[in-house]
């Protein structure tokens, strides 16, 4: 079973910050791949900017070195390499000046016919430099693209500031926001199990659903951006963005139609329909050093800092859908392992008639996002063999890779979005107003723990964050799952 690789039209693509860490190790290597699978034609160019003064040539040996680091020679093919190198162009371009502009919309006019795609993978400070000098000198065209990367703001006033900048020069429809998290293969496998399927609809409401929970955990800390992230923080850094995401798309009503707008108002919709956080339906934390290395504190170099590398949520949504079923999310550093999913987890039958059974789990569909994405659904069944009816539980198991070909490879979450945005698709992109209620619902919370001044809990490194975290869910009656290495 694999997928059907259709052409898109040739387009140029200019990144921004094409020498930096994301275009090396992330965007390139993605393009390099989806020409390698001939969904990018002949002609199409990559056009890399940057302040950097450098020749064709040795950009081209940049990137040549990007693909080797972070591909691998194994993966790579001599013949095609060749041929995605040939499509590079590089122009020195400072955003704060007016060098190099007039050079880059030359290039851009020698092709008037190619979809044109602007890729700021620079700070956002830089944003609305950019998005300005676009318009003044005749690059951004009515029919032109532009993508940006997060942090789309650290609050609602800035994420405003944001988006008014970008609207300047841009409409809404020609701006891509990129959460890589909606590239993911299985995240959109979760709306085609929920809306491609009857069978789950009918039971995806709280009459059914027990609770939900989202876990994203990451077994890194924050050593060598520490500085950065102490200003931002898992709630920021984590779930305002990625995790609304997942939350949205698990808990949102069915769009009438799969077209950007229709799931983006019905991911709006769930947004603003969350109840706001209260302190105690949180629990922050901050991880200790260890006997091999040091603590959060030591890694931001903040002995005082008041910023979480942990926290767990109870979040409730209030719809018909929704209430009374509780959403529980969790993310940090430096816990267990690297793992990321999102479990539904149903209600218990109603009545056992099993009398062996004690405790009844109830079903559970277990959307993992890796390690290994795929999507599980737990069953009970009987345990086979003789010994009287006895009953097991068994995962019904869909690994993806498995499905993807021979050599199993997923693509890469940018893959899949960077072509979106050459064929002009938005659906796995955030709108701006989805963006400010994100931040809107975030706010507050964040302005009461700085309010209160207490400091986020201490969690050893390798565990599963602070136990206190445990009581969110189990004086409801419930479990956090292992962080499964
Ligand atoms: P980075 O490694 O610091 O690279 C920044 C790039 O911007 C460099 O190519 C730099 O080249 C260029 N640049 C800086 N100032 C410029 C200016 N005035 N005019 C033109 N180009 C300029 O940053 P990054 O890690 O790649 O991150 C880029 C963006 O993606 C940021 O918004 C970041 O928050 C976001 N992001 C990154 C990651 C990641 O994994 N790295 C993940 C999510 C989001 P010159 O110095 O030569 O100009």
């Amino acid at each position: 079973m694999v997928s059907t690789v259709i052409p898109v039209q040739p387009f140029d693509l200019v990144i921004f910050g094409a020498t930096g860490d994301l275009a090396r190790r992330k965007i390139l290597p993605s393009l390099y791949r989806r020409l390698a699978v001939h969904q990018i034609p002949a002609g199409a160019r990559i056009i890399g900017a940057a302040r950097a003064k450098m020749s064709r040539a040795e950009f081209r040996k940049e990137v040549s070195d990007a693909l080797l680091e972070f591909i691998g020679e194994a993966g790579l093919d001599k013949a095609l390499v060749e041929e995605f190198i040939n499509g590079l162009d590089y122009v020195t371009v400072d955003a704060t000046g007016d060098n190099g502009w007039g050079t880059l919309a030359k290039k851009l006019d020698e092709k008037p016919d190619h979809i044109r795609a602007f890729y700021l993978s620079v700070a956002p400070a830089l944003f609305g430099d950019i998005s300005d000098r676009l318009a003044k000198h005749g690059i951004a065209t009515p029919a032109s693209r532009i993508v940006v990367e997060k942090p789309l703001g650290k609050d609602l006033a800035s994420a405003k500031a944001l988006n008014a900048q970008l609207s300047r020069n841009f409409d809404e429809h020609q701006i891509y926001r990129i959460d890589h998290y909606l590239g993911k293969e299985t995240v959109q496998n979760l709306m085609a199990i929920r809306f491609g399927n009857a069978l789950f609809e009918p039971l995806w409401n709280s009459n059914y659903v027990d609770h939900v929970q989202i876990t994203v955990a990451e077994s890194i800390g924050v050593a060598g951006r520490g500085a950065y992230y102490d200003k931002s923080g898992a709630m920021r850094d984590m779930v305002q963005n990625h995790m609304m995401q997942l939350l949205c798309l698990t808990a949102m009503e069915p769009p009438s139609k799969f077209d950007p707008d229709a799931v983006r108002d019905e991911k709006l919709k769930v947004i603003r329909a969350l109840e706001p956080l209260t302190i105690g339906d949180t629990v922050r934390g901050q991880y200790r050093p260890s006997s091999k290395e040091g603590g959060y504190l030591d890694h931001v170099g903040d002995p005082n800092s008041h910023t979480e590398s942990f926290v767990a949520l109870k979040v409730h949504i209030s719809n018909w859908r929704w209430a009374g079923t509780p959403f529980y999310l969790r993310t940090g550093k430096k816990l267990g392992s690297r793992f990321s999913e999102i479990a539904v987890v149903f209600k218990a039958p109603p009545h056992t008639i099993f009398p062996q059974v004690e405790h009844h789990r109830g079903n559970a569909l277990i959307i993992r996002l890796q390690p290994n994405e795929g999507i599980t659904l737990r069953v009970t069944i009987k345990e086979p063999g003789q010994g009287g009816m006895r009953l097991t539980e068994v995962p019904l198991d869909m690994t993806f890779a498995e499905a993807l070909g021979a050599d199993g490879l997923m693509p890469e979450a940018y893959e899949r979005l960077i072509m979106d945005v050459i064929r002009g698709d938005q659906t796995l992109f955030m709108r701006g107003d989805e963006v400010e209620a994100a931040w809107a619902w975030t706010d507050p919370i964040i302005r009461a723990w700085d309010d209160a001044g207490t400091k986020p809990l201490p969690y050893d490194q390798g565990s599963a964050g602070p136990i206190q975290s445990y009581k969110l869910t189990s004086s409801d009656g419930h479990l956090w799952r292992e962080i499964e290495a």
